[in-house]
């Protein structure tokens, strides 16, 4: 387990002290309990004095024995101590505890020679009398220099050591209560030091879970205090480079989000980690599907996944175009490594070119065609011109024929070439459309009439169904009876005789749709996605005598009011070809 800091402060001190205060106890207690028996010692000296006073007036001629001894047993008793009185020869004159018959000589007791020669003498032995460990302090009484006896004071040991235990008692419990306010004070005191740190591991956990704003306010200038201030430099520095950071991340997210090519990143195992928007529409997946998944289960184009796997092999960045395929468009893929993000990591681009490519292909077409359309009639004049060098011109008639032929393809020429020219003009928005309420049967009757004995050579019935109720739509009459008329005429062209060709109009709130509707050949699945774009002929053998730029006058011009043109079909039974304009407001209805 680790050591906290606050042990890490505390136990040091408490071991000092403890270790101080143990010294100082054994120390007190030996100074006082030298002190103790030197002062006691000194006091029983007194004592021998005073008895030794009080006794010498029966120690003259041994007459007084038993008063001697009476006055013995009574100090003794005052004092509380064993009184004992040695003659100088050794014998006991008197002795407080025991009967001094009894007793031996004392003269060689180690105190009483030691009082003989040096005036006084103290020991700690085992009394032989009482058979207990004294401490004893005899002095000499004299008399006019002359030695009358040798007074003894004795002490039991045991006494003397219950008095220095309690001593000791007392001085340990004094230890042991410092000891116990230092354990106190030394735990608080580390306490409180270590009180800054606490709170700033609280504000840090705050600061991890995204609190930036906690700040602490130091409450001491030192160095503990400067680690505080250090921790709101710190939180103010991490909260602007987050802000920073998520800015980026925004900036980062949105730009992904409303790019064109798609990007993915695949991690080092090669799950795909990341998609955007456009990566899920040009690969048709779904990010909640293809996070966590394989990079291939993800793109399921072995093309891709090849490239993908190519860079994974050789760890440089590969790039590729891959052809449209049944499930997938035409892309370029860059593979490119992630390096400094994530090591292994794959960052992939795909770049969706369909409609570059779809471009490509109508401009090609649109000059090849082009070419094509102007190629037949200046052919057809070349052969003219050389028959008539040929010598047609000396036949008048005949010559009078192929004139009128050449007339015809350079009518059909030009015809071309002002379609081509209006088709430009409104494309580019330089024809101004002056658009006028107008009703729908005047943008569809003159084009009905015009074409209606057309129809009848052709063997067709044209028949309108106009309501009664069509508001008045928005729009420039004489482009609108262009579209009626472009349509009508395909309508013509493209239905076999005994056809029925219908004109219709609907309405919303807003909008007012007119279709025309035949009963002709009809137009293939395939090419009807393609039938507006410039020149482009369903079938070239059937309409030969068409620019191919109808239907893309028309779409232009009604896209140029702001309304959308489409058409219908099933192949070989007919086809309907529709177009819608705004109604014009605040105009009431009318015919
Ligand atoms: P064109 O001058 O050849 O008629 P358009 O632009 O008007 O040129 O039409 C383009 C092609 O669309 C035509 O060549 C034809 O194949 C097809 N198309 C147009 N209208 C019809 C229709 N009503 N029925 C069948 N095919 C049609």
């Amino acid at each position: 387990m680790p050591i906290s800091i606050r042990s890490r402060i505390a136990i040091p001190y408490l071991v000092l002290i403890l270790l101080v205060m143990a010294a100082l106890a054994i120390y007190l207690i030996g100074f006082v309990g030298d002190s103790y028996r030197a002062n006691l010692q000194e006091q029983m000296t007194v004592q021998a004095q005073l008895v030794g006073d009080a006794v010498a007036p029966w120690l003259d001629d041994g007459q007084h024995t038993a008063d001697l001894r009476q006055q013995v047993a009574y100090l003794a008793d005052v004092l509380g101590a064993r009184v004992t009185i040695v003659a100088p020869d050794g014998r006991v004159l008197a002795d407080s505890d025991v009967e001094p018959e009894t007793m031996a000589s004392h003269l060689f007791r180690p105190e009483v020679q030691q009082a003989l020669t040096a005036g006084q003498g103290s020991a700690i032995r085992l009394s032989d009398t009482v058979r207990m460990r004294m401490m004893y302090v005899a002095v000499p009484l004299q008399e006019d220099g002359q030695l009358l006896a040798i007074v003894r004071v004795a002490l039991p040991l045991s006494e003397i050591e219950r008095d220095l235990a309690s001593i000791r008692r007392a001085i340990l419990l004094a230890a042991l209560v410092a000891g116990a306010v230092t354990l106190v004070l030394a735990v608080g005191i580390a306490d409180r030091m270590l009180s800054p740190l606490r709170r700033l591991r609280h504000a840090m956990d705050r600061v991890m879970q995204g609190e930036f704003d906690t700040h602490l306010v130091p409450t001491s200038r030192d160095e503990l205090g400067e680690l505080l201030l250090a921790h709101n430099r710190m939180a103010d520095h991490l909260k602007q480079t987050m802000a920073r950071l998520d800015d980026e991340r925004s900036q980062l997210r949105a730009v992904l989000e409303h790019m064109a090519d798609g990007v993915l990143i695949a991690d080092a195992e090669g799950q795909v980690q990341m998609l955007n928007p456009s990566a899920e529409s040009i690969l048709d997946v779904d990010a909640q599907r293809a996070l966590g998944r394989s990079f291939p289960q993800v793109v399921r184009e072995h093309q891709m996944i090849d490239v993908w796997q190519a860079y994974r092999e050789t760890g440089e960045s590969q790039e590729q175009l891959i052809e449209a395929t049944p499930r997938g468009p035409f892309v370029r893929v860059v593979v490119s490594s992630l390096s400094g993000v994530e090591a292994g990591a794959s960052l992939i681009i795909v770049q969706d070119l369909s409609q570059i490519r779809r471009l490509e292909t109508v401009r090609r077409e649109f000059v090849s065609n082009i070419s094509h359309e102007l190629r037949t009639p200046l052919a057809s004049l070349r052969a003219i011109a050389d028959t008539l060098r040929d010598g047609a011109l000396d036949d008048p008639p005949a010559a009078e024929r192929f004139l009128d032929r050449m007339d015809a393809e350079i009518d059909a020429l030009t015809q071309m070439v002002e379609e081509l020219m209006e088709l430009s003009r409104i494309e580019s928005g330089r024809v101004p459309m002056r658009l006028a309420p107008v009703t729908v049967a005047d943008v569809v009757w003159p084009a009905i009439e015009r074409l209606r004995p057309q129809a009848e050579r052709a063997d067709l019935v044209l028949h309108a169904d106009i309501g009664d109720d069509m508001p008045m739509v928005l729009g420039d009459l004489v482009r609108l009876n262009q579209v009626v008329t472009n349509l009508l005429h395909n309508a013509i062209k493209f239905t076999p005789p005994g056809g029925l060709i219908t004109v219709r109009a609907e309405h919303t709130a807003d909008m007012v749709t007119i279709c025309v509707e035949d009963t002709g050949i009809g137009i293939a699945p395939d090419v009807l996605p393609r039938i507006f774009e410039r020149f482009y002929k369903a079938d070239r053998a059937r309409s030969e005598g068409g620019t191919g730029l109808g239907l893309a006058i028309a779409k232009h011009i009604v896209q140029s009011h702001g309304g959308a043109i489409w058409a219908e079909s099933v192949e070989g039974q007919g086809s309907t070809f529709c177009f819608s304009l705004f109604v014009a407001q605040d105009v009431s209805a009318s015919r």
